[in-house]
């Protein structure tokens, strides 16, 4: 790989910085340039503009996500009157050095027009702030006034390139551009200089309040409402195309901000600029938390107004759905929706920094956003339609699953298959490191939470911690277990009682606290039950663990029988030994792998090559494998309820009969 030219060094530098303070950039809201020479393939001296691609975060960005463009082939496109948006980004993609590159910023043509080497954008928190104000024009006047040329909102592309250029060309001095309703850009000869500059600007318009302290050091407001009584009706409310994932925030101050007399009145307005649109829907929904619903559907009433009011002046477009993806439920937080847990997140940091920044300076004057005309057009950009058409959710896209005994080998293979299928993944277990080490091991959306299988009341909080962190639940794994090894003459009467109360009484705790989610949800769901070979076909010396699962695989057919009726099915899987699941040994065969040996006659040593060896197909049964047979039964890829899947290799002994 040949050395890196200096000038896209320090570029990567300087956005790495930029993008890894989230008050000035956050998921795509900012882009950064240099311009520099670069040799290519025939030895020529070429002048390039490196412009950051989209799809890239600035705070990891790397050389990959600058692609090269030729400087002057983007400067000579200034030439024109106009041109739409899909012009512009076939053009700006023709002008790239490496075709095969990412496509550069939708603002690349304004980083290119302007004659400085180094740019940076942001749609800073303080910016916004003090610039959507009744005279935010005039506040902004005051205090930056010729250092940066001031520009009204207009939407990103080749017009508002246009604008900027034409204002630096009449203020050739200027150290930035400042765009009402959008954000900050500054211009420097070196990237310290031009990220120095975008700290002084932003730092001038936080100065302007610092009333925030009032609203976050205030007395800390508890949460007044339960996350499972209510966040599972706003899911299903909002679930009405596709499930949904929720992601609350309930920070002391966010809950302060919601109490606060005038919150719906100055929360509910316009997003800080049209880009947050796209994850977060025009406005924010005011909840009443006694009447959860009822605001949804006047949401709906209101958003259609607006596309069809938008749709009446642009043309036709792609009607996205009217729920809303931010809702603020005073004593509860605030809850963001997306279709799946990583859009959720987005756009619940969105409106974290909303809510803050509209807070933050509510002294200074009454807020204004733009109108709703402007905030349609972001919306509903074709380039942005397109990108939804784009989406291809996998099977359970939007599904939040919950896997008890979570930090065990079984758990965790189960957890990596659901999570690989699109879900958000709840991990519950007993042991804290033992399930926050599963879960840093996975990839994807996973909540680890401590809670014990045979206490109803920890059970049913630690169903409430999954509803805060997604919202509600589609699929229950009940997989905690347990086992020791004795013949039932030399069986300790207490550690019987123990494998009951894990393997059995863990079962019906976690089907009673989570069908009662599922039921105020009313979206339907899928309970499968690790069960056990064994229940097909016992061992000696396993009285204790053999009872338990099967008193549970019989717990799970009743359940079946009283679950129907709310289209939630039960089903079982019925795996052999899983030993472990990569570097995570099965606890329960640590546990009982000697005795075990010792009852079948073997050294502890060939227990996994027995295990292989006893079934028709000569394999090991993986964590994995039975995470499919759960899969199988979880996306309800066939209706059945009641059912049972032997994941053995294939044991004669254990054929259902
Ligand atoms: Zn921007």
């Amino acid at each position: 790989m040949s050395e890196l030219p200096t000038t896209l060094e320090s570029l990567i530098t300087t956005s790495r910085a930029l993008g890894s303070n989230d008050t000035l950039v956050m998921h795509g809201g900012g882009n950064t340039s240099a311009k520099g020479k670069l040799t290519d393939i025939l030895g020529r001296d070429r002048e390039v503009i490196w412009i950051k691609g989209s799809g890239f975060a600035l705070d990891t960005i790397t050389a990959a996500g600058f692609p090269a463009c030729d400087l002057q082939a983007l400067r000579d496109l200034r030439s024109l009157d106009q041109m739409c948006d899909e012009d512009m980004v076939r053009e700006v993609r023709a002008t790239m050095l490496d075709t095969t590159a990412c496509t550069p910023s939708i603002e690349a043509l304004l980083h290119a027009f302007l004659p400085h080497t180094f740019i940076l954008h942001s749609h800073a928190d303080a910016i916004l702030a003090v610039s959507n104000r009744e005279r935010g024009e005039s506040i902004c006047r005051e205090l930056y006034g010729d250092r940066v040329v001031h520009i009204p909102y207009i939407m990103p592309g080749f017009p508002l390139a246009k604008a900027v250029a034409e204002a630096i060309d009449a203020n050739p001095n200027a150290i930035g551009a400042l765009l009402h309703q959008h954000g900050l850009f500054t211009f420097a000869e070196t990237a310290e200089e031009a990220l120095a500059l975008h700290h002084e600007l932003v730092g001038l318009a936080s100065d302007q309040y610092d009333e925030l302290a009032q609203v976050v050091s205030g007395d800390a407001t508890p949460r007044r409402h339960k996350a499972s009584d209510i966040l599972p009706m706003l899911r299903a409310a909002v679930s009405q195309d596709r499930p949904m994932v929720l992601d609350t925030r309930d920070d002391p101050w966010l809950l302060a901000a919601l109490d606060f007399p005038t919150a719906e009145r100055l929360l509910c307005t316009p997003a800080l600029t049209p880009d947050h649109t796209i994850r977060t829907k025009p406005w924010p929904c005011w909840i009443d938390a006694n009447d959860p619903t009822a605001a949804i559907a006047h949401y709906g009433k209101m958003y259609s107004a607006y596309v069809c009011a938008g749709i009446a002046s642009r043309g036709e477009r792609t009607h996205l759905d009217a729920l809303p993806r931010v809702m603020l439920v005073p004593g509860l937080g605030l809850v963001a929706a997306g279709i799946n847990a990583k859009a959720a997140g987005i756009a619940a940091d969105i409106a974290e920094h909303t809510i803050f920044t509209k807070m933050a300076s509510r002294e200074l004057d009454s807020y204004r956003g733009l109108p709703d005309i402007d905030l349609f057009d972001m919306e509903y950009w074709p380039l942005e339609q397109a990108k939804l058409a784009s989406f291809s959710p996998r099977e359970l896209e939007g599904q939040v699953a919950v896997v008890t005994g979570g930090g065990g080998a079984i758990g965790e293979g189960v957890a990596r298959v659901l999570l690989e299928a699109g879900a958000a993944v709840a991990l519950i277990d007993i042991d804290r490191a033992h399930v926050e080490a599963a879960a840093d091991r996975l990839d994807g959306p996973v909540a680890a939470i401590v809670g014990d299988v045979t206490n109803e009341t920890s059970i049913a909080n630690a169903m409430d911690t999954v509803c805060h962190a997604f919202g509600g639940m589609d699929i229950i794994v009940p997989n905690a277990g347990i086992a020791y090894s004795a013949s039932i003459e030399s069986q300790d009467a207490d550690l019987f009682r123990k494998v009951l109360d894990v393997n059995l009484t863990g079962v019906f705790n976690t089907l009673q606290s989570g069908i009662r989610v599922m039921r105020r949800q009313e979206m339907g769901g899928s309970v499968v039950i690790v069960s056990s070979k064994n229940v097909l076909s016992p061992g000696a010396e396993f009285g204790a663990y053999s009872a338990s699962k099967t008193g549970a695989h019989q717990l799970g057919k009743v359940a079946a029988m009283e679950f129907s009726g709310d289209d939630i099915v039960v089903n079982m899987v019925c795996p052999d030994a899983v030993f472990s699941c990569g570097d995570n040994p099965s606890g329960l065969w640590q546990q009982i792998g000697a005795d075990r040996a010792r009852a079948k006659g073997i050294d502890a040593s060939e227990l996994e090559s027995h295990y292989r060896d006893r079934n028709m197909l000569k394999t090991l049964i993986t964590a994995e494998d039975v995470g499919r047979a759960v899969l199988f039964f979880a996306a309800r890829r066939t209706p059945t309820t009641g059912c049972l899947l032997t994941v053995d290799g294939g044991v004669p002994g254990g054929f259902p009969r």
